[in-house]
This record gives structure tokens, sequence and C-alpha cells, in this order.
């Protein structure tokens, strides 16, 4: 009874936060987000070095979809940065899942975009990696390119980058 009393409990949860944060259709299959309680594994390849943990994972028709949550003022088009970031993901659950997810979303306050994961896109990703590589292995300094005050505010780096702008 408990057990049936507090899985309830956590339906209404789950159904809450569905809907405050206007998800696309499917089941969560994991959420980085604390006020969920049901976190999930990174995703990690061991082939491309990378790991990561979408903000959600969504299980739909068309397979498991990252979704990407940004507190950042929604611009007309999805930040490159955070279209990358996206891609990333995706690029984890086709490693992970043995088959690409045909798109990823990216949700802003006021907008959530749907990004395609294409070939190209894929392919810039990639160019992308192997350039952030050769950076680490030459140890060439990298600056800060851009001007976004929020950006630094919300950055897990702020305390060590040198260039913050707050
Ligand atoms: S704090 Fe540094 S690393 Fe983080 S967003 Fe700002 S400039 Fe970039």
């Amino acid at each position: 009874m408990l057990s049936l009393l507090l899985g309830g409990g956590w339906l209404l949860i789950y159904a809450r936060h569905r809907r405050a944060a206007y998800l696309p259709e499917g089941r969560i299959v994991s959420a980085d987000v604390e006020s969920l309680g049901m976190p999930g594994k990174p995703l990690f390849s061991k082939k491309f070095q990378l790991v990561g943990q979408p903000d959600y994972l969504i299980a739909t028709r068309a397979g498991l979809i990252p979704v990407e949550v940004k507190s950042s003022k929604t611009p007309p088009h999805p930040y490159p940065s955070h279209v990358l970031q996206l891609a990333a993901y995706c690029l984890l659950v086709e490693e992970t899942e043995g088959h690409s997810p045909p798109y990823g979303f990216i949700k802003y306050p006021d907008r959530m975009f749907q990004v395609p994961y294409t070939l190209d896109l894929r392919h810039t990703l990639l160019e992308t990696l192997d350039a952030m590589r050769a950076d680490l292995i030459d140890l060439a300094e990298v600056h800060r390119n851009h001007n976004e005050t929020r950006r630094c505010l919300v950055c897990g780096y702020r305390g060590s980058c040198g260039e913050a702008l707050v």
C-alpha cells in the first residue's frame, strides 16, 4: 500500500514536471534534473572518448531522443554551441543504442527547437572534437569567444576560467 501511494505520488510529480517542462511526447527514460529524482547514468563512448548526459532522454517512436534545456534568453535560432552540444548527445545515443536519433531538441524558456541530427552536423561535431583534442595536445591557448554574461554566470568553469565576464 505504502509503495502504491509512493508510486502514485511519484507519478503525480512526473506528470506535473512533464507539463511544466513542456517536453516532447514520449516516456522520460532519464532526467538530469534534481526535482524528478531519476538520474540516469551518463552516456559514454569509448570510440570517441566522449561522456555526457542530456537533461532528458525521451523514448519515442523514433527512438531515444535527447533534450537539452537552456535557461538563456530564447534566440531566434539555437546557438551553434548548443547545437553542437546536442549533436554530441545524439552521437552518444548512436554509440550506446546502435542507431542514430533522427533529431534532438533544445528547449529555451520560450521555445523548443527540433534539431535534425544530419550527417553534416555529425561531421561538424567530429571535426570540432578533433580540433579540441588537438588544442589540448598542443596546449594551445583557448580564449573566450563570446560576450554573453549569462553564459558565464551559469558556467561550471567560472571559478577557474580567468576570462569569465562576471
Ligand atoms: S566562465 Fe569562462 S569558460 Fe565559462 S562561459 Fe565564461 S568564458 Fe567560457
